[in-house]
């Protein structure tokens, strides 16, 4: 997993998104409403229970982005061959040398 989503999935856990109540918390921000709803915008706010996000489909858009993401990364890896198949299937290819004898290429 990359390190910044690491970094994400860390600080969502344990509250230490920049959510505006955070900002408040950490005397970055004076106001922590939530811009959609006017409600406390604070993480499990941001991620799951915003009423106008939930309205307006943003977490189904989400959700459909996460599943569309892990669907590429499947399909990528089902196309790829593991390093022991890549070795199975290597032959090497047959070279003339200089002084007219057969040999192999690396
Ligand atoms: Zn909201």
């Amino acid at each position: 997993m990359a390190p910044l989503r690491i970094s994400f999935l860390i600080r969502s856990v344990y509250d230490l998104l920049p959510s505006n109540a955070n900002l408040v918390r950490w005397g970055k921000k004076d106001d922590p409403t939530c811009p959609l709803c006017q409600g406390r915008q604070t993480t499990e706010h941001v991620l799951s229970s915003c009423k106008v996000a939930l309205s307006q489909g943003r977490y189904t858009w989400r959700h459909k982005r996460v599943l569309q993401e892990l669907a590429s990364v499947i399909s990528t890896a089902k196309g790829k061959s593991t390093p022991l198949q890549q070795a199975q299937q290597y032959s090497p290819q047959k070279v003339e040398s200089k002084n007219g004898t057969e040999g192999r290429s690396q």
